[in-house]
């Protein structure tokens, strides 16, 4: 079912393209601050919690755990699950939850980063680890 889905193709920016690049390769990048040390997503070029410059781009191991999330059940695409899931490396990230029983969904559950195609870079979304 998954499978069957057109997924959306993301718009880059020069901000935004070494991110988009590592999509490719399976990767899912975030920021961290090299000022402050906080970590951030998504990525930006100043950092949001001291406004420094010296942001430097950290690969995520890709493990996460759900935040929240809202089940979607009537959409021309079929039910889904929209969620923020804060990774390991600290960052919580807005994202669906994939291929798997959205019902059976919890709060504090398990997921990993898992891409799906598109007409250009790779989407990253989560699905339960
Ligand atoms: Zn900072």
């Amino acid at each position: 079912m998954a499978d069957a889905k057109k997924y959306p193709t993301p718009v880059t920016n020069p901000e935004t393209a070494h991110f988009w690049e590592a999509t490719k390769q399976g990767k899912l990048l975030f920021k961290r601050c090299k000022a402050c040390g906080e970590p951030h997503y998504f990525p930006r070029s100043i950092c949001p919690f001291c406004f420094s410059d010296k942001t430097e781009w950290e690969e995520s191991s890709g493990e996460a755990t759900i935040y929240t999330f809202s089940l979607m059940r009537k959409s021309a695409n079929g039910p889904f699950a929209i969620a923020y899931v804060t990774l390991k490396e600290g960052p919580s990230l807005q994202t669906n939850i994939v291929d798997c029983d959205i019902d059976k969904l919890k709060i504090g559950q398990k997921v990993k980063v898992v891409f799906k195609p598109t007409d250009g870079a790779p989407l990253p979304f989560f699905t339960p680890a």
